[in-house]
């Protein structure tokens, strides 16, 4: 497939050797989880997160809210049919299933395989990003679409964000199976400062890390994505 319409620009001959994405606007891995957990967990509406982000800000909503075409909700039919496959029939894991379509072809179609794999991260969406990169042989998945048969958490949101998908569609919501998974939970820990949440993040050796990214920016050579 040509990736060369992707907006990924290489920039090569220049030290570091500079991987930008033309679309995106950077936004560090802090501000954007915790614009999007605030979102989540209905503390803020999108706007309000824009407003209150640090510069350059929390994501841009660049894919709004649109009509639904049957070729889109064929799409979902099929994350659903991999959700019933994974939860339901195959039982490889929870109830989760998803698609990721680029140009009108579907990439990749996977199901949640946390008990198969034994791996808490492999969700259906994660799974499906990693099976389109792999195919594609790229990080970018920019002007891809997601449906996933359930509301993504946090770290699929994350992870599709990082691979620069540019819509997502889904079906159940976390209030569909809150009594089983804690996708909401976790949307309301992480609007609470690092001291009140669950797992306490606390910063040491702050020094030692910012050493090594000096060095990092030092090298002739880096990649950045
Ligand atoms: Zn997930």
């Amino acid at each position: 497939m040509d990736r060369k319409d992707t907006g990924v620009v290489i920039e090569t001959g220049q030290t570091p050797t500079i991987i930008r994405y033309n679309p995106g606007v950077h936004v560090s891995r802090r501000d954007f989880l915790m614009a999007g957990a605030l979102i989540s967990a209905g503390v803020l509406g999108v706007g309000e997160a824009r407003a209150q982000a640090p510069a350059p800000g929390a994501a841009k909503p660049v894919a709004p809210m649109m009509p639904v075409t049957d070729k889109e909700r064929a799409y979902m039919k099929q994350a659903i049919d991999e959700m019933r496959r994974a939860g339901v029939v195959d039982k490889t894991g929870g109830p989760f299933g998803a698609v990721i379509v680029l140009d009108g072809q579907i990439i990749a179609s996977t199901g949640n395989s946390v008990l198969k794999d034994m791996d808490p991260s492999a969700h259906a969406e994660v799974n499906a990003i990693r099976q389109a990169c792999r195919k594609l042989k790229t990080l970018d998945l920019h002007g891809a679409t997601l449906y996933t048969s359930c509301e993504c958490c946090p770290m699929c949101y994350a992870t599709a964000y990082w691979a620069r998908i540019g819509k997502i569609f889904y079906a159940a919501a976390w209030q569909d199976y809150d009594d089983i998974f804690d996708d909401a939970k976790i949307g309301v820990d992480m609007a609470k400062p690092y001291s009140e949440r669950l797992l306490a993040p606390q910063q040491i050796m702050q020094a030692e890390g910012q050493q090594v990214w000096k060095e990092y920016r030092a090298m002739p050579s880096t990649t950045r994505y």
